[in-house]
């Protein structure tokens, strides 16, 4: 046996383990990702191990499997309205901070936001993402009268909302003027981490509350986290790990922290593209139906990387649905894509590119097949 299959048996016994639907600890998930390591997350000039190259090989390919046996080549579009760039939040890594005075600040009307959602219909769209800033403007009563009106126009199609922590009364209000899901990115799951990318006036606690409140209402849930955000370690992404196989959301949002020119991240590493391909294919595996979206920020970090992500388990594309005007003013980091085949109206190359390398865009509100709500399921 060579010393590299040797050093292989034990990360792939784990592999074996999360596909049959055993639990791992922190510790074995810092197995499967231990050749990251020694090359600063996947950033470094060194390279990764040849096994740990093997790994990942094997690994994406397991994913792969998983996710055509639960969903075949369906490739699920959701479209996302960036209502509001306002926000009262000063989260260190992102571009729509309150301290960015650079920033140009919009927000939508609710007629917009309503055409936003026909032209989306209309181009065959059946899930709209409304995504925001945290923006006082958008009060509990704003938001659940905007959602009525959503859910009342188009009956069959899946609202999402991602526009912050709020309470859990907020929470049951939303769901109540039918809200489907939530997206809420945990953004780390690590305490020393997350004081590393927030400032004071914000908690981990309060995060975590808010998506554990998400699941017992009953929305479809999703969380995730960046790759390779500043002061990242396994050790890290190995918690991040451990708390998805807790919640169970429905959805997980993973993707490389690109660096914004006018945050306190300014000069920092982008993160590594290859070891956010292998965290798809962990989570396709840990959590069989999971909607895993092959991220924006995968598709600005390389060309090709959506269509990668694709192949690494991920199911889901969120075309850009905002109107062209306000696009280039939702900056979260520096470059994001907005056009082409990330914008809505370029769903035909979407679908062309998409097509090419094996899979469907189909016209379907793609809900989860499977999970429940609440606790440990
Ligand atoms: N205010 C909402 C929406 C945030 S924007 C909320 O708090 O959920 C959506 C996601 O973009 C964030 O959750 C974060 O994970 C990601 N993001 C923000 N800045 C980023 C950056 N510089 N690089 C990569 N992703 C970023």
């Amino acid at each position: 046996m060579s010393g590299t299959s040797f050093l292989l048996e034990k990360p792939m016994e784990l592999l074996d383990r999360l596909e049959a639907g055993k639990r791992l600890t922190e510790q074995e998930f810092e197995e499967l990702l231990a050749g990251w390591e020694a090359n600063g997350l996947g950033t470094g000039s060194l390279g990764i191990p040849q096994w740990q190259a093997e790994f990942s090989e094997a690994l994406r390919a397991k994913a792969d499997r998983v996710r055509r046996r639960e969903y075949g080549n369906a490739v699920y579009i959701r479209g996302l309205i960036e209502c509001s760039n306002y926000c009262k939040n000063d989260c260190y890594y992102c571009g729509i901070r309150r301290s960015n005075r650079n920033a140009q600040r919009y927000r939508l009307t609710e007629k917009e936001i309503l055409s936003c959602c026909q032209e989306g219909y209309e181009l065959g769209f059946r899930t709209f993402v409304l995504q925001g800033g945290e923006d006082g403007y958008f009060t509990d009563e704003r938001v659940t009268e905007l959602a009525r009106m959503i859910k009342s126009r188009w009956p069959e199609c899946a609202l999402t909302l991602s526009i912050g922590e709020k309470s859990r009364e907020a929470y049951e209000a939303y769901f109540q003027a039918g809200v489907d899901r939530y997206l809420l990115r945990h953004e780390t799951a690590d305490g020393c981490h997350y004081r590393h990318l927030h400032p004071a006036e914000m908690s981990m606690e309060n995060r975590m509350r808010c998506l554990w409140d998400l699941k017992e209402i009953g929305f479809q849930t999703g969380a995730g986290m960046m790759v390779g955000a500043p002061g990242q370690t396994i050790s890290c992404l190995a918690k991040d790990l451990v708390f998805l196989q807790e919640l169970r959301p429905e959805m997980v949002g993973i993707g490389p922290f690109l660096p914004h020119h006018d945050t306190p991240f300014a000069g920092e590493m982008a993160g590594s593209v290859e070891l956010t391909l292998d965290l798809l294919a962990i989570v396709r595996l840990m959590l069989p139906k999971v909607l895993l979206p092959a991220t924006t920020a995968l598709g600005t970090a390389k060309a090709d990387g959506r269509e990668r992500g694709m192949r690494c388990g991920a199911n889901v594309v969120m075309p850009n649905l905002s109107p062209s005007s306000v696009r280039s003013k939702y900056s979260l980091y520096d470059n994001k894509l907005a056009s082409g085949s990330e914008a809505a109206e370029g769903l035909q190359m979407l679908k062309e590119s998409m097509a090419a390398a094996g899979f469907q865009v189909v016209v379907d509100r793609g809900d989860c097949k499977g999970f429940g709500t609440g606790h440990g399921q």
